[in-house]
């Protein structure tokens, strides 16, 4: 009976190894699948930028690109679909090429709309992207490629990137300042800066976490950072935007306590071209001609 029982545990390990083994096969086999299909999207043309308002006093005063992947099967694709495992693989830099690169012959061709000429276009830099020894030039490059006004332009760099490598970041955003390239530092509040590495880093904006904006009404905590958030910024000199604006409520309690800069679903959801433009055609039209100066002059 020993001698079954022996057996039968050992058939059990070896299915339940085979089982696992399967199962690894099958992520593995996925994980392969997919990045053979993000190279062929890349040559294929198969991303595009959606644009997502960013708004003062409802005036929509710049736009945020947002990556999707128009999946010749699957259709439209989310970032965090692929953007996880293009950061793992690499790919993340020459998608983040690419994005750099449709982001600023947009700036282009909004140049000769007078509805859209103004608006500043924030583009999302990954780790290792910005890391790459050339970073610097490759923005410039591309920034002369299309003569825009290199100010139309802010990259968005999360504060856990950042803080990586201080001093590195210092470097390459110092002399990209000094082409007049703007620098936001996105999800605000979910690193670990101090607020002497926030000293250093020469950037023009802080962009409060969606999480912090969430429960802002309903969790004394998240409206305890987003004050002080608030409060800082507008000490530091900072421009502040809150992302995930969704309710008058919170539009209301941010205007009250200093932050007029919103992004969210109340405003817009990332949208294609063709709707932005859409957008901004129409509540253009119904704007009188002093506030069109106002928002050429932010
Ligand atoms: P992010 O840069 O923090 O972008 C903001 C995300 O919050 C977007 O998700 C946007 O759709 C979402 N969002 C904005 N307002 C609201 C709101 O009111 N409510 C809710 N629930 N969500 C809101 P999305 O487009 O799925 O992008 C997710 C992340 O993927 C981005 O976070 C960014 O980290 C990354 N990503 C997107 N595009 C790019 C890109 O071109 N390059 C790189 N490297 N990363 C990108
Ligand atoms: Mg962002
Ligand atoms: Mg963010
Ligand atoms: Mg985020």
């Amino acid at each position: 009976h020993a001698d079954i029982a022996m057996y039968e545990a050992k058939t059990a390990g070896r299915n339940t190894l085979r089982f696992y083994d399967q199962q690894m096969q099958a992520v593995i086999a996925a994980r392969v699948l997919l990045e053979q299909e993000l190279r062929l999207a890349l040559i294929d043309n198969q991303f595009r930028l959606y644009y997502q308002p960013q708004v003062i006093d409802r005036l929509i005063i710049g736009v945020e690109a947002l990556i999707r992947w128009q999946h010749p099967q699957h259709g439209l694709r989310q970032p965090l679909d692929f953007i996880p495992l293009a950061e793992e693989n690499g790919l993340i830099v020459p998608i983040g090429q690419w994005v750099l690169d449709s982001a600023c012959a947009q700036i282009k061709a909004w140049e000769s709309h007078p509805q859209m000429e103004h608006l500043q276009l924030a583009v999302n830099v990954s780790l290792r992207q910005f890391r790459q020894a050339d970073f610097v030039e490759r923005v410039s490059c591309i920034i002369q490629h299309y003569a825009i006004r290199p100010h139309r332009l802010k990259l968005e760099i999360t504060e856990s990137q950042l803080m990586e490598n201080i001093d590195d970041a210092i470097e390459k955003i110092r002399a990209l300042r000094e082409l007049g390239v703007r620098f936001s530092m996105d999800d605000f509040g979910t690193g670990y800066s101090s607020l002497a590495n926030l000293k250093k880093l020469p950037i023009d904006q802080l962009k409060i976490d969606r999480s912090f904006v969430k429960d802002i009404l309903r969790n004394d905590d998240d409206r305890i950072i987003v004050q002080t958030i608030i409060a800082m910024a507008n000490k530091m000199h900072l421009e502040v935007i809150a992302e995930g604006v969704e309710t008058e409520h919170q539009r209301d309690f941010l205007i009250l306590n200093g932050c007029n800069l919103h992004q969210g679903y109340l405003y817009g959801k990332p949208m294609s071209l063709a709707t932005l433009e859409q957008l901004l055609t129409e509540s253009i039209d119904d704007k009188s001609p002093s506030s069109q100066i106002t928002i050429t002059e932010l």
